[in-house]
């Protein structure tokens, strides 16, 4: 079983990447991509328990892009973690998200949350910080009880906690991926809160700059939207992705390798032949790692 999304604390996810490789393996998931949000500091940790649990690991990554104003995330797979210009471009979205998070911290403070950055950044630790991680600092001040209601009433656009940034551009992030021999992914295509025609568009922008695939089934997306997709994911000659989007034990309805399997029709991103090529040279485990090679 493949699960091609998934986080770890080196993000906004509550498992560390040994933890988050233990749990996919229990779940029976025999390939897993970690695709931390504008990171990959989290790979080498997963590849070494990767090879203790006889798992596949994927390089994976979930970059941060605006386009049309909007904020897209696009997943990277089976590249070169050593890559320089991929490198570049995520040195450059953990200097956007950093500044972002100083911005939502002085936003939240004058809605009376208390040291609201100090509090993030520490729940954020080594990772990348976001906006999970202020949706936590809501809860535990008792401005809230529910993640939803965090991003609902503070986080999300036109909230007084948002901040608008502009992410890298949708081509750059395709161009750094594929420098590293990676495939770009368009994450959760119905998350976005398009219509119909914007999500065909968006679709139609994210081939036009030469990206791969599309995640055809994800840990929320329902027998309608996956139809809609792996139509639209074979008119528009892409490949097809999977991933549950696990962040955390405590999101009950979903777990890893809990996706739906692809339709009949589409071609899996898997059969790709940079995926291939990628997915068998996997990562360098960690260097005290007595698995590793
Ligand atoms: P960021 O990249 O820091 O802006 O955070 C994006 C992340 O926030 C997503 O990957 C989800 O983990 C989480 N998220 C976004 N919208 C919501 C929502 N409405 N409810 C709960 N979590 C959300
Ligand atoms: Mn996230
Ligand atoms: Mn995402
Ligand atoms: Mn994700």
């Amino acid at each position: 079983m493949l699960d091609l999304h998934s986080h770890s604390t080196r993000s906004d996810g509550r498992l560390t990447p040994t933890e988050l490789v233990a749990r996919a393996s229990t779940c029976g998931v025999g390939t897993l991509a970690l695709t931390d949000h504008d990171t990959t500091a989290g790979l080498p940790e997963a590849a070494a328990a990767a090879c203790q649990y006889d798992m596949e690991l994927v390089a994976g990554v979930e970059m941060s892009v605006t386009w049309r104003r909007r904020t897209l995330h696009i997943v990277g797979l089976a590249f070169d973690p050593d890559n320089p210009a991929l490198a570049d471009s995520l040195t450059r979205l953990q200097t956007i998200r950093a500044g972002r998070a100083e911005a939502i911290g002085a936003k939240l403070e004058k809605l009376g949350v208390r040291d609201a950055f100090d509090r993030a950044s520490d729940i954020a630790d080594a990772g990348q910080i976001g906006r999970n991680h202020f949706a936590r600092v809501l809860i535990e001040a008792g401005f809230c009880d529910s993640f939803q209601k965090a991003f609902k009433n503070y986080l999300k656009p036109g909230r007084n906690g948002y901040v608008a940034v502009e992410w890298a551009t949708l081509d750059s992030v395709i161009d750094a991926i594929h420098a590293a021999s990676g495939l770009a992914v368009l994450a959760h295509p119905f998350g976005y809160r398009f219509s119909a025609n914007w999500r065909r568009r968006m679709l139609g922008a994210f081939t036009g700059a030469g990206g791969d695939a599309v995640e055809v089934c994800t840990g929320t997306t329902n027998a309608d939207e996956i139809r809609q997709m792996a139509t639209q994911s074979t008119e528009h000659g892409l490949y097809a992705s999977l991933g549950s989007d696990f962040h955390s034990p405590e999101q009950h309805w979903l777990e890893l390798g809990r996706v739906a399997r692809l339709p009949y029709g589409v071609t899996p991103v898997w059969e790709a032949p940079e995926f291939g090529t990628m997915a068998s040279s996997r990562i360098q485990p960690q260097a005290d790692d007595s698995c590793g090679s």
